[in-house]
């Protein structure tokens, strides 16, 4: 068999059918996805001792024959025991497996096993649950062992060995890193980085396939930075002259005062504009802190100015709501009593604003084309965006869609910028003139670090929450305080608060949720009186589906909406006063402080109950920090302690940018990959004399462009 990056995996033993669907629902096709699939975490088996030397607690290798092996049911009789007894000429060992009686047929006794696991000398010395293997086979046993994310009926045994087998193709790898990088760093070529991540020989031989890996990716995400940066850069912006007389009088229509840090964003941020340099421009603030307003002022600021805007949200719910937050606030605006009569806001509106209320916002998503509150064709909704009626236009990726034109595009404003790509921003914003970028996220990243990712950017920072905003006070919730907390949630519904219950994906091929999202609206249709009223949100529903439901919720005719994290992100109902979060262990510290930031919203107290379903020590720590702080910025840095322990690669869900790889704790790398590709674009600024290099970074772009 010939393998090859491209062949699918289906060529590789013991995958086919079920398996290979279970691949692809982790993404994984052909070998170099396979390849790519990095574990998450390893056990290091790589210590072997004879059975005499064993300690209590060891985590260790131990090679030797099965004298005998038999299964029986345990006391209680709710499992079966199957024990076995281990020699190797220098002692004997018991070895305990749980439900898994075909061991006795499979480790017949006399067969020589290597078996790695951690002693336990509590009940005699006994491993418990070992991995075993063929003596000598040493994918299991015997070494540092890979632990991968699983699907479905996926086992880590297969998927270990499938890897195994798909590891010659990554003799294909091509190195792209030059040369003098690869001297200076000592870093292991690519192929060999991607079989020690796998199946790595010793711990140092491990730490730099890793580093090596993680510094191609930032050193990658850099230069495609670049690439964008200097297709913007050389392109002059629009101008947008600032009327400060306006914006007093737009900001006053709004049902609250500004705080002082939205005031100083907002000015930093008109004054950007004013420039015939794009603006790049990254607000931070955490949950609450009231983006929005200032992303509304900004808008208006351009539209007053005669200019276009588009507002990328992350998902279609979250644009669905922005679109008629800024519709709504724009329109008052609109006819509002201002200052001067010949600088009235807008133009159309200004020819009869109570009557047509025809509206400058417009919504476009897959699936919804609006106009204001008025549902329109897709292709009615672009020509009134060419004809420049619409002049802002609030929408998913869908914006960034062949035959969206938006004539006198001035503003860009992409909320929670980091689950765009840069490929994705670069079609938006690579033409003349070039528009003014503001980018918005919730991650409190600090500020060289924000520099560090994205480049010469400029910060404004919310570090203050509206006036009157009570913490949300967060408990943890076990089986005895079930009762008395769904007492509570029923004084809250009676006092015409609403409620969220999140619940999480239960299996990792559901990626839609609905399951335990179904499974839990019925334990509360059950419970709860019956005049509760009770909405369901999950992935399953089409977008019209999803709609309905949060506006249903948002308009108060539900009470409590059992929801998957599709409310993660940004959803704004000030009158939710309580946000329940089951199986609250399986989601991170940034998911579960974006979570409670739906509630607390208002000068409302509001409650955050935290159901874990089990319990492991990492979990237990990051829910205690969870009912500890609200604070978003003190809640990373614990995140990034407890992570920097755990996981060794990142993951899509810390809100820091989707790096397959590389987490918060590689500062250090990043800045390598930062000097790095300085200094090579000074000398080689297309990448003419890196050409396999310059492919890469094209086909970086076209990926995250296809996600
Ligand atoms: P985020 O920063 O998480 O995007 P939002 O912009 O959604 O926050 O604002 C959160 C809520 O706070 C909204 O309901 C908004 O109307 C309200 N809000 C924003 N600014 C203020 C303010 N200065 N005073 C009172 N409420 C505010
Ligand atoms: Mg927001």
């Amino acid at each position: 068999m010939s393998l090859h990056l491209s062949t699918p995996v289906s060529v590789l033993p013991g995958i086919g059918g079920l398996t290979e669907k279970d691949l692809r629902n982790l993404g994984i096709i052909s070998i170099r996805d396979l390849l790519l699939h990095v574990p998450f975490r390893y056990d290091d088996y790589s210590v072997s001792k004879p059975i005499s030397q064993l300690r209590h607690d060891d985590t260790v290798t131990v090679t030797g024959k099965v004298r005998q092996i038999e299964t029986r049911p345990s006391k209680s009789g709710r499992v079966t025991l199957t024990e076995a007894i281990v020699e190797d000429g220098s002692g004997e060992i018991k070895v305990t497996w749980f439900n898994q009686p075909y061991l006795e047929k499979t480790l017949r006794a006399g067969s020589m096993v290597s078996l790695a696991g951690r002693v336990d000398s509590r009940m005699g010395r006994t491993l418990v649950s070992p991995v075993w293997e063929p003596a000598g086979k040493r994918v299991h046993t015997g070494r540092i062992v890979p632990v991968y994310s699983l699907s479905g009926s996926l086992t880590m045994r297969r998927l270990r060995s499938a890897m195994l087998s798909a590891l010659p193709a990554t003799d294909e790898c091509l190195e792209f890193l030059p040369k003098d990088i690869l001297e200076t760093e000592s870093f292991p070529s690519r192929s060999d980085a991607l079989r020690s991540v796998h199946f790595p020989e010793s711990r140092q031989e491990l730490d730099a396939a890793i580093t090596r890996l993680k510094f191609e990716e930032l050193f990658l995400h850099q230069l495609m930075f670049a690439e964008v940066r200097r297709e913007r850069l050389v392109r002059p912006a629009h101008p947008a002259p600032m009327d400060v007389e306006f914006l007093k009088s737009f900001v006053a229509t709004f049902p609250f005062t500004l705080t002082n840090a939205q005031r100083k964003a907002a000015w930093e941020i008109v004054q950007d504009c004013e420039k015939d340099k794009p603006m790049n421009r990254l607000l931070e603030g955490d949950v609450g802190s009231g983006k929005t307003a200032v992303a509304a002022i900004a808008i208006a600021n351009i539209l007053h100015a005669g200019g276009s805007a588009a507002y990328l949200a992350p998902t279609e719910i979250l644009a669905v709501q922005q679109q008629r937050s800024l519709s709504t606030t724009l329109e008052i605006a609109s006819v509002a009593p201002l200052s001067r009569n010949d600088k009235v806001f807008i133009s159309v509106i200004a020819r009869s604003p109570q009557t047509t209320r025809q509206s400058l916002v417009a919504l476009l998503t897959a699936s919804q084309a609006r106009i204001g509150n008025r549902d329109v064709s897709r292709k009615e909704l672009l020509s009134a965006v060419l004809d420049g009626t619409v002049r802002c236009l609030v929408g998913t990726h869908a914006l960034l869609q062949q035959g969206v034109e938006i004539p006198n595009l001035t503003l860009v404003v992409v909320d929670e910028q980091h689950r765009f790509g840069v490929q994705q921003r670069k079609a938006l914003l690579e033409r003349t003139p070039a528009p003014h970028l503001l980018s918005m996220t919730a991650t409190p990243i600090p500020r060289s670090l924000a520099l560090t990712i994205y480049g010469d950017l400029d910060l404004s920072v919310l570090d203050e929450m509206p006036k009157g905003r009570k913490p949300v006070m967060t408990r943890l919730v076990f089986l005895k305080d079930k009762q008395p907390m769904w007492e509570h949630v029923m004084t809250e519904i009676q006092a015409g608060r609403q409620v969220f219950v999140v619940c999480p994906l239960i299996d990792p091929s559901d990626t839609m949720g609905s399951k335990s999202v179904f499974e839990v609206a019925a334990g509360l249709k059950k419970s709860l009186p019956d005049h509760v009223r009770i909405g369901l949100l999950h992935g399953k529903l089409s977008s019209d589906e999803k709609a309905v439901a949060i506006e249903t919720f948002r308009l108060g005719q539900i009470d409590v909406l059992v929801a998957t994290t599709v409310v993660e992100v940004g959803v704004d109902v000030p009158n939710a006063s309580v946000m329940i979060i089951s199986g609250a262990e399986r989601f991170g510290l940034s998911q579960l402080h974006q979570l409670r930031g739906r509630v607390g919203r208002s000068d409302q107290q509001s409650y955050c109950y935290l159901m874990p379903d089990s319990w492991s020590p990492d979990a237990k720590e990051r829910l205690m920090a969870t009912t500890r702080t609200t604070n978003g910025f003190e809640l990373a840095e614990i995140d990034l302690k407890l992570r920097g322990a755990g996981n060794v690669f990142g993951t899509a869900q810390s809100g820091f940018p989707d790096f397959r790889l590389a987490t918060e704790t590689d500062v250090p790398l990043m800045k390598k990959a930062r000097d790095w590709s300085a200094r090579l674009l000074e000398t080689d600024p297309r990448l003419e004399l890196h050409p396999l290099l310059r492919e890469q970074v094209k086909v970086s772009l076209d990926e995250v462009h296809m996600e």
